[in-house]
């Protein structure tokens, strides 16, 4: 018979924390800058220059420690990797080893046999490399750009405990969640701010002992992580299966031909050589520094989702779409709020919330554009909310609240404003409605015939009628009761 083999995958993820400088120096990060603009000695490794941490930095990893149930450090220890590459010009990247600042952790996952619990190892800093620009410049030359060494980076190293490509996937969307909503990182996978490389090997279900591993590099999407990782443990299963052993590598991941290749044999830990950077002393923060970050803490998006289904009458779909950024969810919690008014009884929180939870589903999230920790807003939540007061006050109809808030986004006025300018308003007047409902029965007398004989059904067709008669200015509950009562007289 032949073996049955089990996955095992751990990630690590370089996360680039959200801090305006670098990690050891006050050179700016702004992506897309010129090549080799943003940069000093102490980032180019010119002799002499001496780096200093970023306490913001150092602040912003302790508070990703914390989301994540780690233990944080008091004293920790900057290392040096020692490694030689052409984005790399000091030799050794700074980084931190036996000594790290957070140890210990998890992280809780859906999958589709309930919530699962995957252990992170620990929580470092450390700084990026340079990037090697290939192919650019004259014809073939590869050129260094340093803007990039230097950042201050997270490496969140878990666990070997997934079993496979989905649980892999969910994992890395609910670390990139929890980041986001810390407010450490921008959970930008395209722009490389949030990396993963992905350790896969197998071994026959029910052996203790792991296989040999692979180091998948190049993941640089969800669909590449799930497809990197199903396509290697394919690929070790036919080896292992066909009598070969597994080799010890580094594999980057081809989408173009949709498969894992090799680009070097994997280094062990000794082969960095690792040892205290003596240009840096210990990093001691205080048990005081640590809790101040814990009281602080803000919520996240999994605490939203469940406070939201309880105060706010939105449904988990709901609750999940609108915690999709962390701006959104801000911009959702104003509106509803804005809507509900001060001193709303929980009631009318629910039905406020509901409310902003349709109309920004069905309208904004269209037109908000978001890159990184940045989502725009073409209209702010006050309007939202006034806009939504008004079509509760019977001012307008649902759907010309449509129509005023595409105004809104043109214009940038009130709705209130966009209202009376174009003289806007519902019809109200039950004479006016009762001549439409008139009118469009007349018309359609053989859908009256079809009422008549039970089809119930055609209503919804006479209201569309109604509606485009009065150009959708009718109010909606008015055209609903006479209309009921007009069919059921013929
Ligand atoms: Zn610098």
């Amino acid at each position: 018979m032949a073996t049955t083999y089990e996955p095992v995958i751990g990630l690590e993820v370089h996360a680039q924390l959200f801090s305006k400088t670098k990690m050891f120096c006050g050179c700016s990060i702004s992506f897309g800058a010129p090549p080799n603009t943003q940069v000093c000695p102490v980032c180019l490794a010119l002799p002499g220059a001496l780096p200093v941490p970023n306490a913001r930095a150092i602040e912003l990893a302790v508070r990703a420690a914390l989301a994540l149930g780690c233990t944080v450090n008091e004293r920790s220890v900057f290392a040096r990797k020692n490694y030689f590459y052409p984005d790399l010009s000091k030799g050794y990247q700074i980084s931190q080893f036996d000594l790290p600042l957070n140890t210990g952790g998890k992280l809780v996952i859906d999958t589709p046999s309930g919530p699962r619990e995957v252990g992170i190892t620990r929580i470092h800093v450390e700084e990026d490399a340079a990037k090697n620009l290939h192919g650019v410049g004259h014809g073939t030359d590869t050129l260094v750009d340093f803007n990039r060494a230097g950042t201050a980076l997270i490496e969140i190293v878990g666990e070997p405990d997934l079993r496979n490509a989905d649980e892999a996937e969910a994992y890395l969307k609910k670390l990139r969640e929890v980041l986001m909503f810390v407010g450490v990182n921008d959970g930008n996978l395209e722009e490389g701010s949030f990396r993963c490389d992905a350790n896969v090997s197998i071994r026959p279900v029910g052996q203790e002992k792991f296989g040999t591993r692979c180091e998948l590099k190049n993941i640089n999407s969800f669909r590449f992580v799930r497809k990197a990782i199903e396509y290697e443990i394919t690929r070790q299963e036919a080896v292992l299966s066909a009598g070969g052993t597994i080799t010890q590598e580094t594999r980057t991941y081809s989408d173009g031909l949709g498969k894992t290749i090799p680009m070097r044999t994997k280094e062990d830990a000794h082969d960095y050589r690792y040892f205290p950077d003596p240009d840096l002393p210990p990093l001691v923060i205080t048990r005081a520094f640590i809790e101040k970050l814990r009281v602080t803490a803000p919520e996240l998006a999994e605490q939203k989702r469940t406070r939201w289904q309880k105060e706010l009458g939105v449904t988990l779909y709901d609750a999940t779409v609108l915690t999709g950024h962390p701006k959104i969810a801000d911009y959702f919690e104003e509106a509803a709020a804005a809507l509900a008014g001060k001193d709303a009884s929980p009631e009318a929180r629910a039905a406020a919330g509901k409310k902003v939870a349709n109309f920004v589903q069905s309208e904004v999230l269209r037109t908000v554009t978001t890159r990184g920790l940045e989502a725009e807003f073409a209209v702010s939540a006050e309007y939202v909310a006034e806009l939504l007061r008004l079509v509760e006050g019977g001012s307008i109809s649902g759907k010309m609240a449509k129509d005023v808030f595409a105004e809104m986004i043109t214009t940038g006025r009130s709705a209130s404003k966009i209202i009376e300018q174009k003289g806007l308003s519902q019809v109200t007047d039950t004479s006016v409605i009762e001549a439409a409902v008139a009118e469009v029965l007349a018309a359609n007398a053989s859908q009256v015939e079809k009422y008549k004989a039970g089809k119930t059904s055609v209503v919804g067709f006479f209201v569309g009628q109604i509606m485009r008669a009065t150009k959708g200015a009718a109010n909606p509950q008015l055209v609903n009761d006479i209309l009921k009562k007009m069919l059921d007289a013929q």
